[in-house]
């Protein structure tokens, strides 16, 4: 009986087929890295079962083509499927999660799938018939076939061994699309030598070839004859020297091994020698995987030793905040039967990870220096798990400063904090930085005029974590970090006479009268010019961190010690005074709320009682 795809899936499917994908060859290195993956898993589970029956050759990917009936055909010897796997895995269209189904609806746009990668329905892009031929150890063979959208149907099947091979029946030729190319063996051999030169399991083709029927050097007559030919070096990339390799082959292993479907934004390669000696390729990827921010991301580098894997994901190679890099770490003096519990014990990992974390962190800096637009877009991407990784350990990671990147009111473009440092005005003693929602919110705020008119530069922070990351870095160099909204960047004017005080002063104590522990003081600005007030905090609890706080469900409710400061140049402030020789409590207690409040939106922060205020406006107009 023939099964429906889920509807997600077919309506992926359909773009698949239909679409002008122009790479369409990559069909099979998609193919063969699912074949590889197979063989990794079976390998994991038999050296897990300490099975006697192990044999290293057992372990290859084949593949056959057929000129006449159009077909080729991969096989593997990999851990295969069972009958609810082919349903479950080929049944959804990215059962593995690779295809994130919100992102996929929101647009028809193809480029997506790329974005995601392919995998095993690539092939409906060259072919209009796909077999599944599969078997596990101890389970019946099953065959899984297949035309495209309309379903597909799964029968038992005999097969004799271990694996799964895939046939792909090649749509007929179109004019601009030779599909039959695909079952030439000498464009199978370019494309997999291209693609898959590395995948660490022999490749074999099953070769046509064509040699001399006899012995005698005079008879011309010739017979045809197979023969198995393993097409790819297998030689780990990681071996080879820097010299040998091209740009393209670093980003041919990228993808061979599913690292990401980007293009990665720089790689290293170490070979370190020494105490330890291990050879590395360690990529930094250009865009983040899908579900790199969710907590169900994995991260971790594959270690082998002498070549041989040892585990697919170590976690200890990497620190937390640099889970984004990908890569391999291969190293000789690692025994190859140690548990995953001594593993993670052993010193020699750990040396290996510290002078990991230090060559990538070296290798971000010259980005940083030397190719400025390659690591904004690396920031923008990752800057978030540096400021995690200060943050969570309590600003002992100090040293990752020098990575971050944030806005300022000279540019949207981002700075640096070195950067911010070199050019510093003369005698300048802060770094002073501002919090909101986002660019044009800050460059707004009134509270920030008068430092920017005297040409001092504000770093521009605009996520959550950012002003908890800078009270935990204190200062860079001589330079101290300081909110710009702080009070006490407010001097007094020093031209009032003293009656005109000791009536500013009373005035301040009345109005905080009204406001009661809503404020800790109330008292003249001098950095305002058109606005009448604003709100700014007192110590190291800001009122961007209430706000977070506010957010946050569980967070408790804390309140920053706010002040309230009143631009004595304003209209409202001579309404104020004039109130005041008038005695006129209730005006000024009108005022006063209407300018707090006022003020409270304009910091951001929720009014109290929302009916109250507007029925405050409306009594002043
Ligand atoms: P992805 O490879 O991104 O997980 P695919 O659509 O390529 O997605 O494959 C879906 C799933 O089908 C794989 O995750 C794997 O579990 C299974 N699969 C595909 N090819 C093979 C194979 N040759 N042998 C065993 N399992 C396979």
């Amino acid at each position: 009986m023939k099964k429906q795809f889920e509807t997600q899936s077919k309506r992926i499917l359909d773009l698949m087929i239909h679409s002008i994908y122009t790479n369409k060859e990559i069909f099979l290195r998609e193919l063969i890295s699912n074949a590889s993956d197979a063989l990794d898993k079976r390998y994991v589970s038999m050296l897990e079962d300490n099975s006697d029956s192990f044999n290293r050759d057992d372990f290859f990917i084949e593949i056959h083509v057929d000129k006449d009936k159009k077909y080729l055909e991969i096989r593997d010897t990999g851990i295969g499927m069972s009958k609810e796997e082919l349903e479950s895995n080929l049944g959804t269209i990215a059962k593995s999660g690779s295809l994130d189904f919100k992102e996929m609806n929101k647009s028809d746009d193809i480029s997506i799938i790329g974005q995601f990668g392919v995998g095993f329905y690539s092939a409906f892009m060259v072919a209009d018939k796909l077999e599944v031929i599969s078997k596990r150890e101890g389970d019946d063979g099953y065959k899984w076939t297949s035309e495209g959208t309309d379903g597909y149907e799964i029968e038992q099947f005999d097969k004799e061994s271990v694996g799964t091979t895939i046939r792909v029946y090649l749509k007929e030729d179109e004019e601009d699309e030779k599909y039959s190319l695909f079952a030439d063996q000498y464009y199978i051999q370019e494309l997999v030598e291209r693609y898959s030169n590395y995948i660490k399991y022999p490749i074999k083709l099953n070769m046509k070839k064509v040699r001399a029927k006899n012995e005698d050097k005079d008879d011309y007559e010739t017979e045809e004859y197979y023969e198995m030919v393993t097409l790819n070096s297998m030689v780990p990339i990681w071996n080879k020297e820097k010299s040998e390799l091209t740009e393209e082959d670093y980003i041919n292993f990228y993808k061979e091994q599913r690292y990401g479907f980007d293009e990665p934004l720089a790689h290293i390669h170490l070979n370190a020698e020494g105490m330890i000696n291990y050879r590395a390729i360690l990529y930094i990827p250009s865009k983040p995987s899908f579900d790199y921010y969710s907590k169900d991301y994995k991260r971790g580098l594959q270690l082998y030793s002498n070549g041989v894997m040892i585990m697919d994901r170590n976690e200890d190679l990497l620190p937390e905040y640099l889970g984004f890099v990908k890569g391999v770490v291969d190293s000789e003096d690692l025994s190859l039967n140690i548990s995953r519990e001594m593993l993670q014990k052993d010193r020699r990992l750990s040396a290996i990870a510290r002078n990991i974390e230090k060559r990538i962190i070296s290798e971000l800096k010259s980005l940083l220096k030397n190719d400025r637009e390659k690591y904004n877009e690396f920031f923008e991407n990752f800057g978030l798990s540096f400021k995690a990784a200060i943050y969570s350990s309590y600003g002992e990671k100090k040293d990752l400063e020098d990575l971050l990147l944030f806005s300022s009111s000279k540019s949207e473009k981002p700075v640096s904090i070195e950067e911010y440092a070199q050019n510093v005005k003369e005698g300048q003693e802060y770094i002073y930085y501002a919090t909101g929602r986002n660019y044009e919110a800050i460059d707004k705020n009134p509270a920030l005029k008068k430092l920017k008119s005297e040409g001092y530069e504000i770093l521009y922070l605009t996520n959550e974590i950012d002003e908890f990351v800078i009270k935990l870095l204190v200062s860079h160099g001589d330079l101290h970090f300081k909110s710009a909204y702080e009070e006490d960047l407010i001097e007094e004017d020093e031209n009032l006479d003293e009656a005109e005080k000791t009536n500013r002063k009373s005035l301040f104590e009345k109005m905080k009268s009204y406001l009661g522990e809503d404020v800790v003081e109330i008292k003249e600005s001098n950095r305002l010019d058109d606005d009448a007030s604003i709100l700014v905090s007192r110590g190291d609890f800001s009122i961007e961190m209430e706000k977070t706080f506010l957010l946050q469900p569980d967070a408790p409710k804390l309140k920053a010690d706010k002040v309230l400061e009143i631009n004595p140049n304003h209209k409202i402030f001579g309404e104020l005074m004039e109130a005041l020789s008038k005695n006129d409590e209730e005006k000024i207690e009108l005022i006063t709320k209407v300018l707090y409040d006022q003020s409270r939106l304009i910091a951001g922060l929720p009014l109290e009682d929302v009916l109250e205020y507007t029925k405050n406006v409306m009594k002043l107009i």
